[in-house]
């Protein structure tokens, strides 16, 4: 009989390697090297393969090179406790749960099918894919050490998160327990997080299993929590570091990381997302994607956002929507301070515009009644026409020039002629030139007196002149504050 002994104190039943006292399965790597040279490969495969078809479900202590787990159905979870595997690949499971606690496995994939749970715990991973997964209750890594982790196409096929069972807490900005979660938490030398980031490896790994057909899907969860992940200080990987989400859909957490490379979020739609003591060393970029939140969210998360989170690099949002405008606005001021931080002035700028935007939206929504909301759009009115209009919120100095010349050389010396509203000394201005003239004139508010408007003219001439000179001192301002700091 093989020696090893169960944590549980029954001893394994298995007929113990030719010149061991274990089994194939639990016969360390070298033992078995020693005794069975590159045999032992073969042999410890075909024994776990067998184990497999007879219904063992429970392994612990063992020492395998390539597990292989196809189609595998049973009511009870797939464990590995206190092992070591090279490489263990799941496809299409039909299991309530996969375990793995204090195992070291150098590459983790599965594959496919449906589980209830997966739940990994003090192991060790160096690279951990999970593709196409559909979970029913909740994942869970969690107190381990993992290089890469690559979450593609996983998606929670539970109930439906029902709205009145959160209504009660709400209030105090607590949530309910939220059903899908997929949890990240207490990982060390994390090198790569990757929710549907394209991995040459995993590709790899799936073309050498024969799963190239594998359809390419979003990633569907109740919540996705990261929280207290700490990353390679390798020099070496240090820069490599990166997080990115992409195709992903549902709550996104984050919480306490200091994370050395890039995060980069794309093609998503984030409800709630929450940072929590968030440092970012280098950039940050949001593209193509939905920011949604809802009430509590915007009282409570919302004015911390820029307390929790840290981008020291560039902060990028490119053709995002997101469901409120406060959100809108938080989201593009940190963008715009990351660019202001780094001296890029022009990028700054563009931030800085579409924040006025998000705030007189804001603005709006603020409902007055009365003659206050008439007071209000007045004012929004006037900040949409000078502000807005003439010259983006003071970020493009061309367009107030653009707009001077236009209404200068052209829409006033019409209006004239067209009115025969300017008189000179020979009476009544006979062409589009001397219109012209007259409006430049005005505009500047030279007034050399040589020709004066007459009827409504008067009416024209008293605005062109308050115009010219207001452009003039908007285009002044704009230029001086974008070239001359
Ligand atoms: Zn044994």
């Amino acid at each position: 009989m093989c020696e090893f002994v169960y944590s549980n104190g029954r001893k394994c039943r298995l007929k113990p390697l030719e010149g061991s006292k274990y089994c194939p399965l639990h016969v360390p790597y070298d033992e078995g090297e020693r005794i069975a040279g590159d045999e032992i490969r073969n042999i410890k495969e075909e024994t776990f393969r067998r184990r497999i078809r007879e219904g063992q479900t429970y392994y612990e202590g063992v020492y395998l090179y390539s597990a292989t787990v196809e189609d595998l159905k049973a009511a009870k979870p797939l464990v590995f406790k206190n092992s070591h595997v090279r490489e263990l690949i799941v496809i299409n499971p039909d299991l309530p749960s996969i375990t793995l606690y204090g195992t070291t496995v150098e590459r983790l994939i599965i594959v496919g099918g449906v589980v209830n749970t997966i739940f990994i715990k003090n192991s060790r991973v160096f690279g951990l894919s999970l593709v196409n997964v559909n979970f029913r209750e909740s994942l869970h890594i969690r107190d381990s050490t993992v290089r890469y982790l690559m979450i593609t196409g996983v998606q929670y096929r539970g109930e439906r998160e029902k709205e009145a069972e959160t209504g009660s807490e709400e209030e105090y900005g607590e949530r309910g327990p939220i059903k899908g979660k997929l949890e990240i938490s207490n990982l060390r030398e994390v090198r790569r997080i990757g929710i549907n980031s394209d991995y040459p490896l995993v590709r790899r790994i799936l073309q050498e299993n024969n799963l190239k057909g594998i359809r390419r899907r979003s990633v569907r969860v109740g919540q996705l929590v990261m929280r207290n992940v700490e990353f390679d200080t390798a020099p070496r990987f240090r820069r490599q570091v990166r997080v990115s989400v992409s195709d992903f859909s549902g709550i996104l957490t984050m919480e306490n990381m200091d994370i050395f490379g890039h995060v980069e979020i794309s093609n998503s739609r984030i409800r709630l997302p929450e940072f929590v003591h968030v440092r970012i060393r280098s950039n940050l970029a949001i593209r193509s994607s939905h920011l949604h939140s809802d009430r509590v969210w915007n009282m409570t998360v919302l004015p911390n956002l820029p307390l929790e989170l840290t981008v020291e690099g560039f902060m990028i949002i490119e053709n995002c929507t997101f469901s409120t405008p406060g959100m809108e606005e938080l989201f593009y001021r940190l963008a715009r301070t990351s660019w202001e931080k780094s001296g890029d002035f022009e990028r700054a700028d563009q931030y800085y515009y579409l924040e006025m935007l998000a705030r007189r939206k804001v603005k709006t929504l603020v409902k007055r009644k009365g003659v206050r909301r008439i007071a209000q759009l007045v004012e929004l009115g006037f900040e949409w026409l000078f502000a807005d209009v003439i010259c983006k919120y003071g970020t493009d100095w061309k367009r107030p020039i653009l707009i001077w010349l236009i209404a200068v050389n052209v829409i006033f010396p019409v209006l004239f002629y067209a009115t025969h509203s300017v008189s000179g000394v020979g009476g009544t201005i006979k062409n589009l030139l001397e219109a012209e003239y007259f409006s430049v004139v005005t505009a500047t508010t030279l007034g050399y007196g040589d020709y004066h408007p007459v009827g409504i003219g008067r009416v024209f001439a008293s605005i062109e002149a308050l115009f010219g000179m207001f452009m003039w001192a908007v285009f002044l301002t704009v230029f001086a504050r974008k070239y001359m700091r």
